[in-house]
C-alpha cells in the first residue's frame, strides 16, 4: 500500500518556507543503491565499504571491489557517491585472516590505523574505486580522522595509488573528504577544512566517543542522547568552520532522520544529510512540513542551553512554529 509520504519520494527536500537541503542515502550493501533509489535519495551520502570484507573468509580481489562499486555508478550514474575507505574494526570487524580486526575495539586497532598498516589493501581499494569511477567524479570519505598528518598521509598514498594505474581514464583526482567523528577532529575543524574538500560528520561514532556510550550495547542506549547540548555545539562549531573554509559539511549520523534534529542541522548550516534510504520519504514529508526560519532565529539560544531535556523542548518548539 502507497503510504501519504510515499509522493515525496519524487521531490527534493524542501521546507514550508523553501529552504533546500540535500537528503542523501546511507549504503552498505548493493541492495540498498536500488533501494536509496527507489525512495528518492539526491545521491550516497556514505557508502560503506566494509560488507563485502566482513562477509568472506577473504577480501575481495581489486578486480572484484571494481564490479562492486561500478554498481553504484549504474544505479547513481549523476553521483554523487560518497565511497567511505575500509572502517574495520568496532562494530565492522574481521575476526581472521591478514587483517584481523576485534569487535568492540572502538579505542583499539581499527579503520585508517588498519590501513596504514596494510598498505596492499589500502591501495587495492584506492585503485578499484578510481577503476570503477573511470571518467566519473570520484569521492572518498576518510573515516575515523584523528589528526591532520592522517589526512596527509592518506591524501599522499591515495595519490600514489592512483598515479600507479595504467588506465588514463581513471588518473582523475579524487575529492577528498573527511568524516568528523572524534572529538579530536571537532578541535581541528578549522584546519581540517582547510585541507579536506569536504567535511562528513558522523554522529554516531562522535555520539559514541563524546558522550562516552559504547554504540553496541543496549544498556547505553539512553546516555546516547541526539538532544545533548555538547552535540549540537560540536555540530554548530564544525559546520561553521566548514562554511568560513567554503567547503561543503554534510551530516551521515543517524541523528538526521529525527525531524527537529534535521531542521536544526540545516539552521546551523549543514548542506547535506544522509540517512537509513527508508528513511528519506517521510523526512521530506516532515521538513515539508516546517519553516526553517524560526529554527534560524532560535538557533542562538538553543546552542546556550545546558541540558538535554530543554534542547529536546525548544527544537520541537521551533519545529512547530
Ligand atoms: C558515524 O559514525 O556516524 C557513521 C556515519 O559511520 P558508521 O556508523 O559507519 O560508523
Ligand atoms: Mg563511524
Amino acid at each position: 500500500a502507497r503510504t501519504e509520504h510515499s509522493r515525496f519520494r519524487d521531490v527534493l527536500a524542501r521546507t514550508a518556507d523553501g529552504e533546500r537541503v540535500t537528503l542523501h542515502a546511507n549504503v552498505g550493501v548493493a541492495s540498498d543503491l536500488t533501494i536509496a533509489r527507489e525512495n528518492g535519495a539526491e545521491g550516497i551520502g556514505l557508502y560503506r565499504t566494509e560488507f563485502p570484507f566482513i562477509v568472506r573468509d577473504s577480501f575481495p580481489t581489486r578486480a572484484e571491489q571494481v564490479r562492486i562499486y561500478g554498481k553504484a555508478y549504474e544505479v547513481f550514474p549523476a553521483g554523487p557517491i560518497h565511497f567511505r575507505l575500509l572502517d574495520l574494526g568496532g562494530d565492522k570487524f574481521v575476526a581472521g585472516g591478514h587483517v584481523a580486526t576485534a569487535r568492540g575495539a572502538f579505542h583499539g586497532y581499527r579503520s585508517i590505523r588498519v590501513l596504514f598498516d596494510h598498505p596492499d589493501v589500502l591501495r587495492d581499494q584506492v585503485q578499484a574505486l578510481a577503476l570503477a569511477a573511470a571518467d566519473r567524479p570520484l569521492r572518498i570519505l576518510i573515516p575515523m580522522v584523528t589528526s591532520i598528518e592522517e589526512l596527509r598521509r592518506l591524501r599522499t598514498l591515495i595519490g600514489q595509488a592512483i598515479a600507479d594505474l595504467d588506465e588514463p581514464r581513471a588518473q582523475r583526482a579524487p575529492e577528498i573528504g573527511v568524516m568528523i567523528e572524534v572529538p579530536a577532529a571537532v578541535e581541528l575543524a578549522v584546519d581540517l577544512s582547510r585541507e579536506a574538500d569536504f567535511l562528513s560528520i558522523g554522529t554516531n561514532d562522535l555520539m559514541q566517543y563524546a558522550l562516552v556510550v559504547d554504540r553496541e550495547d543496549s544498556r547505553m542506549a539512553a546516555f546516547s542522547d541526539p538532544y545533548h547540548p555538547a552535540i549540537l555545539r560540536m555540530v554548530a562549531r564544525v559546520a561553521a568552520a566548514a562554511r568560513a573554509a567554503g567547503k561543503r559539511v554534510g551530516v551521515c549520523g543517524e541523528i538526521a532522520v529525527r525531524p527537529d534534529v534535521a531542521l536544526a542541522l540545516m539552521a546551523l548550516g549543514v548542506d547535506s544529510l544522509s540517512v537509513v534510504p527508508t528513511a528519506i520519504p517521510e523526512l521530506k514529508q516532515a521538513l515539508a512540513g516546517a519553516r526553517l526560519e524560526p529554527m534560524r532565529r532560535a538557533m542562538g539560544a538553543i546552542l546556550a542551553l545546558s541540558d538535554a531535556r530543554s534542547v529536546a523542548a525548544a527544537l520541537r518548539d521551533a519545529q512547530l512554529a
